[in-house]
């Protein structure tokens, strides 16, 4: 007889740790965790100059409701409104269970959480504990949940696919990276937290360690919800890093080198007044991600980069000098009143940095890169995916008993608040715990042949997939091209039709499986929707060498797709109003948000 979890929780990651403690507290004690490694993932390894945490306003002053979080939220565009309305109602819950938890969010000398604006967002509801604010709250979740609850976790397991019961999901099938072996894990639900398909794209500020297990769900047969939506910007890539904020204030030049060592500063090449290219450097601060709405604005310094780098020429930005006939006097207003205000009107981009904010130069310095020295290499990257695998507002897939919470759920539209993704790591999994905990168990265990596919693999150094995430980030990223997205489908097809099996070792082999069949995913979403949706949120679309104009229409739809096909969903509205209180006073079925 199997051994069958109440729970099976996949990834250690804030998401993962977090549905692992909600459990426990609703009194779901059979639970395990299965992680490829307890160490890797976006969550623990990332990071920026302040990275956000995004609840409601509790500074003590700033009148705020879930009702008008939820709105905000939903005014991005192809979301749902009731999605976001959980995400805002429990918000504070999850946020002040962090606190207990010893995730030291500033407080006021009265108690109040002071809060600042974030992106797409003019309110006070975002707060930090600096630039690791991530990695904080994984590590004290983990430390509840492993020294606290002591759930087992099972590490240095690569979870290859999802065993199910016709369409019930009931354990998952493992590669054990030690004894490189398959094993089976049997569970009545399965929760996968496991982030984005980072795997997908070369440029990438994720982690290396993220690779994320989307084409394994895919491949288990789920949807997936505007896969499309992602957010890029700018980062250095030697060491992944954000340049926003503060890197961009002080101005930097724009340099691009050739394969034989010519350098050039570039951006008067894209630019008719040089002065207007540095305004939009600075706005860059602020309007980090790419956006299409702002493509004739600030986001024309990412187009710029973007044609650098696709005429084969690598592309830094160097602190040492001002760029090009720098004349403070011509920047926009908002830059020079910046400048001036923040006391940073001195020689060189480096020296306004040191003035600004010292610490951003340590961040590097501790990799080895010395601004004051060195040229930072950069490029447009993805840095975070709004859309994912298509769930309910429990989180549920459209396979029963799967779940997928955090980052590889596709929770949001054409553009988030900024710090509303880790909001969402925690919000996720109180919602599936409940959901969980009250609902009527339908869980059959299988007799399935699980073949070990080991027996039939071939070792081979010389595999390689990589050349298809330059090609990803060169023609399906933010700025995509129809007829080039259309060929690469048809290459990675070619791959995945005769996937052979054989590999360097049995981890790429799976690992690469995955990242194909996510590509794929991407490309067909890509080539079904945006012919109707045209350009919108955080990508540019071309078709027939044109950009196609946002078809403002579809910003009240989800663009729902899998085999190719695409369905459009009407989003709900915000909920609004409750019933009489006794209502709640009576009522014990708490899953019904
Ligand atoms: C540079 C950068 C800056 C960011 N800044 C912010 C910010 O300021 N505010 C904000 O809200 N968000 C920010 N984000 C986004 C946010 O950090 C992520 O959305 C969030 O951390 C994702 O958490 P997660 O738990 O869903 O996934 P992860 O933390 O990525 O965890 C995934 C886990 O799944 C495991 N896993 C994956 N595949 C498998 C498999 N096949 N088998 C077993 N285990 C597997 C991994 O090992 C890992 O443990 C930023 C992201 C980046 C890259």
């Amino acid at each position: 007889m199997n051994k069958v979890y109440k729970a099976l929780i996949i990834g250690s990651g804030a998401a993962a740790y977090s549905v692992a403690d909600w459990l426990f507290k609703e009194g779901i004690k059979d639970i395990a965790i299965i992680t490829e490694n307890r160490l890797s993932g976006t969550s623990r390894n990332t990071g920026s100059d302040k990275q956000t945490y995004y609840k409601l306003s509790m500074d003590g002053y700033t009148p705020d409701s879930p009702y008008k979080m939820a709105l905000d939220m939903f005014s991005g565009g192809s979301c749902d409104g009731e999605k976001m309305y959980i995400e805002a109602v429990n918000s504070q819950k999850c946020f002040l269970r962090l606190c207990d938890y010893g995730v030291n969010f500033p407080t006021d000398s009265f108690g109040g959480f002071p809060g600042y604006k974030t992106d797409h967002d003019d309110t006070l509801r975002a707060t930090s504990v600096g630039p690791l604010t991530s990695k904080v709250m994984t590590e004290k979740l983990e430390n509840i949940v492993l020294e606290h609850n002591k759930t087992p976790l099972l590490d240095n397991r690569l979870v290859i696919e999802i065993l199910k019961n016709e369409n019930r999901a009931v354990g998952v099938k493992v590669l054990n990276l030690i004894s490189n072996q398959i094993e089976t894990i049997f569970a009545e639900n399965i929760i996968s937290a496991t982030g984005a398909p980072a795997c997908i794209y070369e440029d990438s500020v994720y982690p290396v360690s993220q690779h994320g297990m989307t084409g394994v769900l895919i491949d288990a047969g789920v949807r997936m919800c505007n896969f499309t939506q992602w957010q890029y910007g700018m980062a250095s890539v030697d060491f992944r890093w954000n340049v926003s904020g503060s890197f961009m204030q002080v101005i930097p030049r724009f340099v691009s080198i050739d394969e034989k060592g010519e350098e050039r500063e570039f951006l008067s090449d894209y630019f008719t007044d040089i002065h207007e290219a540095y305004s939009f450097v600075f706005l860059k601060g602020y309007q980090w991600p790419f956006s299409f709405e702002r493509a004739s604005l600030s986001s024309q310094i990412d187009l710029a980069v973007h044609a650098e780098m696709q005429k084969n020429r690598k592309v830094f930005l160097d602190y040492r000098k001002n760029p090009k006939d720098f004349n403070f006097e011509k920047l926009c207003d908002e830059a020079k009143k910046y400048i001036i205000d923040t006391d940073c009107l001195v020689d060189t981009p480096i020296k306004r940095l040191e003035k600004l904010n010292s610490k951003a130069i340590d961040v590097y310095m501790r990799q080895n890169i010395n601004l004051y020295k060195d040229m930072l290499k950069i490029a447009v990257c993805a840095q975070h995916n709004n859309g994912g695998v298509y769930t309910d507002c429990n989180f549920e897939t459209d396979i029963e008993g799967l779940y997928v919470i955090g980052e590889a759920a596709g929770s949001f539209g054409l553009s988030r608040p900024g710090g509303s993704a880790l909001n969402d790591t925690q919000v996720g999994g109180l919602v599936v715990s409940k959901h969980i905990k009250n609902k009527a168990t339908t869980f059959t265990d299988i007799a399935k042949d699980i073949a070990d596919y080991s027996l039939n693999f071939i070792t081979d150094e010389t595999v390689d997939y990589s050349h298809f995430k330059k090609k990803m980030s060169e023609v399906a990223s933010f700025k995509r091209d129809y007829e080039a997205c259309i060929s690469l489908l048809d290459e990675v097809n070619a791959v995945l039709e005769k996937y052979p099996k054989r590999h360097k070792s049995l981890r790429e082999y799976y690992s690469d499986k995955d990242m194909l069949i996510s590509m794929k995913a991407l490309l067909e979403a890509i080539i079904a929707e945006n012919p109707d949706t045209g350009s919108r949120g955080g990508a540019i679309f071309i078709k027939n060498g044109k950009i196609v104009e946002e078809n403002t229409h579809y910003r009240d739809f989800l663009s729902v797709t899998g085999n190719g096909k695409i369905e459009y969903i009407k989003v709900s509205p915000v909920p609004f109003g409750q019933k009489p209180f006794e209502y709640y006073l009576n009522k014990t079925d708490e899953s019904k948000f």
